[in-house]
């Protein structure tokens, strides 16, 4: 029964197929052994990445990154590189790191003095060193002292302070461009082959002193989505998914509401909807914004972060009612889902799509022993369900490949196989906002690209000796 029900269950494998199911079979297994995943995160990172599996589910087609924070999304290490760019001044003093790009030393408040960075490198006896310590700011890492033990609202913490940093680095345009460009490319290369990010949106800066209106960085994102796609035509391109801050007041909220309905005019193919973000146990519920949602509920599609929580009965679990009741096309986390089961009977029927972020509930402390996350539960009564993976960037995570690989190895039940990851896959596709030539032409692509890596697996282990 339960197998019968579970999502991927109906997918039928070619013997080609097959092939490749006993291997990744055979890999997982190996992994099941030796891959601590009771663990945190941290801890099995590097001994997964080693791993044959991961080595295979890298190489997989995944099909689409449905939650992804646009300012949250690109790897420290890219995001080093570009603090090399010239003119960036650095303001650095205890847990408070902010940096600027400017001609001159920056008038913004520092309680030291703002430096210029490269005048830190040319002057530094370790360099390298100190770009260590730059990364480990822009990162949430094991040097945070992040662990099974800790506390969500401590994780937050830092998250935010992180957060804050890395987006004092992507606020000047050329940069933000680079960064687009950069976070495009390392998606294409985890073979992911579209994205729907989650951004608010703020007023991009030149070096001359121009500062953009808020509209021009959904511009900005689209044209360099455009310009991807120039070099990469089998890419499907980058929505955008509106969402203000959960903590905003009731008039403000009104502003950013009214505002998404103007840019989802004015850019009716690039923004595809909207939704409120931040901790959701620390921030405002959607019931206090219930009369403004109604409203604009027509003119925009919603997607709403929901139940991203430990607590039952609270307004962050009663989010996930009024998400359902306000028409969210798709759910973000749903943690609590798993505790109304009337809600997931709807949730089920009205054909809902549930984004599961494995690693991000891990590294925030919602989740302590991965191997509970209520996934399995979502999986095995064949939910709707897509894989997504939040904030990668801020835990060096990649794109989707960490998440597909922790939810099919310490999630998923031991006998969830390829059908599983190719539904997973074919999931991310069909719940997408793409309208349906887009999923149409998405699907063409994906159908092509897994044969391929069908036939890649086929060759590198030398399997095929009937076909
Ligand atoms: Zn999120």
């Amino acid at each position: 029964m339960d197998t019968q029900l579970s999502v991927g269950s109906k997918q039928l494998l070619s013997y080609r197929e097959e092939l490749v199911n006993s291997q990744l079979m055979f890999s997982k297994n190996v992994d099941l052994d030796n891959v601590p995943l009771y663990r945190h995160y941290f801890q099995y990172k590097d001994n997964m990445r080693r791993s044959r599996l991961y080595q295979m589910i890298r190489r997989m087609p995944k099909g689409a990154a449905l939650h992804v924070h646009g300012s949250l999304m690109l790897d420290p290490e890219d995001l080093l590189k570009l603090t090399y760019e010239e003119y960036l001044y650095i303001c650095l003093h205890l847990s408070h790191l902010k940096f600027y790009f400017s001609r001159t030393t920056p008038k913004k408040p520092c309680p030291v003095a703002w430096k210029l960075v490269e005048d830190i490198r040319m002057n530094h006896s370790n360099v390298s060193e100190f770009d260590r310590m730059l990364k480990e700011r822009l990162t949430l890492g094991p040097e945070d002292g992040l662990n099974l033990d800790s506390d969500e609202n401590e994780a937050w913490k830092l998250f935010g302070r992180t957060m804050a940093s890395i987006l004092s680095l992507i606020e000047y345009r050329p940069i933000r461009e680079k960064y687009i460009y950069k976070s495009l490319q390392n998606l294409y290369d985890d073979n992911v082959m579209y994205v729907e990010i989650r951004i608010n949106l703020f007023p991009l800066y030149e070096l001359n002193g121009t500062v953009h209106d808020r509209m021009y960085m959904a511009s900005l994102h689209n044209n360099v989505a455009r310009k991807f796609m120039e070099v990469n035509p089998d890419f499907a391109g980058l929505k955008i998914i509106l969402s203000p801050s959960r903590k905003l007041s009731t008039e403000d909220m009104q502003y950013e509401v009214n505002q998404a309905l103007t840019a989802k005019q004015t850019l009716p193919d690039a923004i595809v909807g909207f939704d409120l973000v931040g901790h959701e146990d620390g921030g405002r519920s959607l019931k206090e914004f219930l009369p403004i949602l109604l409203q604009a509920k027509n003119g925009i599609d919603y997607y709403f972060h929901a139940g991203e929580t430990n607590q039952h009965g609270t307004s962050t679990d009663e989010n996930l009612f009024d998400a359902i009741l306000l028409g969210t096309k798709r759910i973000g986390h749903a943690n609590a889902l798993i505790k109304h089961p009337v809600l997931i009977k709807t949730v089920h029927r009205n054909d809902i799509a549930v984004e599961v972020n494995v690693i991000s509930n891990s590294v925030l402390s919602l989740v302590k022993d991965i191997r509970s996350h209520p996934l399995a539960t979502y999986l095995s009564l064949g939910l709707p369900v897509v894989l997504s993976s939040d904030d990668p960037g801020v835990w060096g995570a990649r794109p989707l490949t960490d998440d597909f690989y922790v939810a099919f190895t310490a999630v998923a039940s031991k006998h969830h196989d390829l059908r599983l990851l190719k539904q997973l896959a074919i999931n991310s596709i069909r719940y997408s906002a793409l309208d349906d030539r887009g999923k149409k032409k998405l699907f063409r692509t994906f159908e092509k690209k897994w044969l391929e890596f069908v036939n890649v697996v086929i060759e590198e282990y030398d399997m095929c000796e009937f076909c």
